[in-house]
């Protein structure tokens, strides 16, 4: 059997500079939110092609160990899985490409501590791959285009009000919104971008607003 893949080089050419930062929240609900409040989901092609693989995977489960029904129900696992790979790391191929040529910077969260801080029990095997290719794309595509890629710690990202630094009060798992006494009132993902692009460090013309006391508090919080 030959198998085809569609490698794409990476040209180690330097993009000219667009004087333009980004800081990514990823996340569960929408693939990745962006500080500029832009938010990418997860493909319905994709998400449709992760319904089926649980839906063949279950089929799979009530199969007869050691049968023939068996066998053919683990091929079709199998190919769906390859199926849904592929799809995945052409999105974000595309996806990281797109930032590399929009950004000179693009920070995200370190993937490692994200997994200890914010870990629950979703899904998260299949997240958790997604994040790990991504950020190998984005890195090795930033890597020949001399743009730079900062991974921050994630503690404290969404619970602090990224316009004035201070700690929301009422912060759980499901607020969805976040709205601060300085007048901040933004999606909470969008919030957290924002703070992971502060807390990179650059000097950044979306958070030319946001004072440098707010930045120390957003880039040391206090728990
Ligand atoms: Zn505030």
């Amino acid at each position: 059997m030959v198998c085809l893949l569609a490698v794409e080089l990476p040209d180690a050419v330097e993009l000219p500079k667009t004087g333009h930062v980004i800081g990514l929240d990823m996340g569960i609900s929408a693939l990745l939110t962006t500080s500029e409040g832009e938010k990418v989901e997860n493909p319905n092609y994709y998400r449709l092609g992760q319904q089926r693989l649980r839906v063949l995977s279950r089929a799979l489960a009530r199969k007869q160990k050691g049968g023939k029904n068996r066998r053919k129900a683990l091929k079709r696992v199998q190919r769906q899985h390859r199926h849904v790979g592929n799809q995945r790391s052409d999105y974000l191929h595309k996806l990281s490409t797109a930032l590399v040529r929009s950004c000179d910077g693009v920070a995200l969260e370190d993937l490692a501590i994200h997994n200890m801080v914010r870990n629950h029990h979703l899904s998260k095997s299949i997240l958790d791959a997604g994040w790990a290719i991504f950020k190998q794309y984005l890195t090795y595509k930033a890597g020949s285009a001399g743009r730079e890629i900062r991974f921050v710690n994630p503690a404290y990202t969404s619970k602090y009000c990224s316009n004035c630094g201070t700690a929301f009060q009422d912060f759980s798992l499901s607020t969805r919104w976040v709205k601060c006494a300085c007048g901040l009132s933004l999606d909470r993902d969008h919030n957290a971008a924002i703070n992971i692009l502060v807390k990179a460090g650059w000097d950044a013309p979306l958070i030319a607003h946001v004072s440098h006391e707010a930045m120390r508090r957003i880039r040391s919080p206090q728990h």
